[in-house]
């Protein structure tokens, strides 16, 4: 398993400074090669999330591997375009974007998948069949780690609700919409394949109603682990099923169609490392706190998700085991995580946060008028600067004195 070392994380730290980003580029084409593995009896599409990560340089290397990319706005569009990415390769998954967004990807020539009847409408009234269109479907089915990660239930802003194939219908009748394909994102960290397969047997239903159908897209939400004994979504099993099914689908209807998927945090959680260095230990009646030198303003997702982050001290690998509670430096309940063990804690330690590839850097602010940190790719064992830290004067950038 492709993983970075804590010297090489030191070293990168020493010539970088904290806190610091780092990307591994071959864990990312390790995990690649997994997903194209597990999905080849099917035809397959592999489109990178590129919200989880969005450096040029990520998507490059993603590229690179033969992925394809999901936008989820227009500048996530541009962002693919220039990186190299073929329009016919990049699909544009928008949520209640204007109009003109979608008009503007049109004109760039990518994939559109369309989430809502408004827009549906709209678009079948001014194009017509002359340009094909994907629609995101809500299939009604509960899944994710977190109810604020889960998309498919009934509460959720997301897709067309299946119960309104109906009404879908009647557009797609009415203007000549040329739909091709189907999509559903049930939401992430879903660990039963079973979700997928519910989910694509709906899909099937639906398929029905659209006889230029080339392509069902499952989304994503592919778990990974994030902490020791965590179970990582069996992306084999799931490949071998849906190969199945395809297989099956195809002897009953004769419709030979392709399956897109569309992960983010599997490709790029656990590529990624947050550095950063133990400012102040402090001592309190209730806890020892570990004040670190950056906060949510850097990596939200325990504050926000209750996320659990892996933490190690790499300054001091083979020191005492204590329980600290880990917080950031920001003027607000700002933990990264409660009641950890941790070899020893000196002021000065370097501490290193795992699977901070995916909604890490990508999250970030200048909440409190700090910085956003550094972001550092290391390939074929050569670390190199893919964003400077901000400076003082990007606070400034877009005030008017
Ligand atoms: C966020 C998102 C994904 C990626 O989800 P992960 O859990 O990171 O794999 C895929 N598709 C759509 C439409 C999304 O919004």
């Amino acid at each position: 398993m492709a993983t970075l070392t804590s010297s090489e994380l030191t070293n990168v730290a020493k010539e970088f400074g904290t806190p610091v980003y780092v990307y591994h580029a071959e864990k990312i084409s390790e995990q690649y090669q997994k997903l194209t593995n597990a999905f080849k009896k099917c035809d397959a599409k592999i489109f990178y999330a590129c919200k989880s990560l969005t450096n040029i340089n990520i998507l490059k290397h993603v590229l690179s591997l033969g992925a394809s990319l999901d936008c989820v706005s227009i500048n996530e569009v541009k962002l693919g375009l220039m990186a190299g990415f073929a329009k016919e390769n990049i699909l544009y998954t928008p949520n209640c974007v204007d109009f003109e967004e979608i008009l503007e990807a049109k004109e760039s020539g990518v994939n559109i998948n369309i989430d809502n009847i408004s827009i549906l409408e709209q678009f079948g009234n001014k194009f017509a069949g002359s340009y094909p269109v994907c629609i995101r479907l809500n299939p009604h089915i509960m899944a994710g780690g977190n109810f604020k990660i889960s998309t498919g239930h009934v509460d959720s802003k997301f897709g067309i609700s299946i119960h309104q194939i109906r009404h879908i219908g009647r557009i797609v009748k009415t203007t000549g919409l040329h739909v091709t394909g189907i999509h559903m994102h049930t939401g992430s960290e879903i660990k039963d394949i079973n979700v997928f397969l519910m989910g694509l047997s709906v899909m099937f239903g639906m398929s029905e109603h659209f006889p230029k159908l080339e392509y069902i897209d499952l989304g994503s939400g592919f778990k990974v682990p994030y902490q020791p004994g965590d179970p990582e979504t069996d992306v084999d099993e799931l490949g071998k099923k849906v190969a199945e099914a395809f297989a099956q689908h195809e002897k009953e209807t004769g419709k030979k169609l392709q399956v897109w998927f569309e992960p983010g945090k599997y490709l790029v959680s656990q590529c990624g490392y947050l550095v950063v260095k133990a400012n102040v230990i402090k001592q309190t009646p209730a806890t020892v706190f570990v004040g670190v030198n950056s906060g949510f303003n850097h990596l939200i997702r325990p504050m926000m998700y209750e996320a659990y982050h892996h933490i190690e001290n790499v300054s001091n690998p083979n020191g005492t085991p204590r329980i600290y509670t880990v917080v950031g430096n920001i003027c607000e309940t700002d933990t990264f995580a409660w009641d950890r063990t941790l070899t020893e804690v000196r002021e000065g330690d370097l501490l290193v946060f795992y699977n901070a590839g995916a909604y890490g850097f990508e999250m970030a602010s200048n909440f409190n008028s700090r910085l956003k940190p550094a972001e550092v790719l290391v390939k074929d064992g050569e670390a190199k600067l893919i964003r400077k830290r901000d400076v003082f004067e990007d606070l400034l950038k877009n005030q008017i004195i």
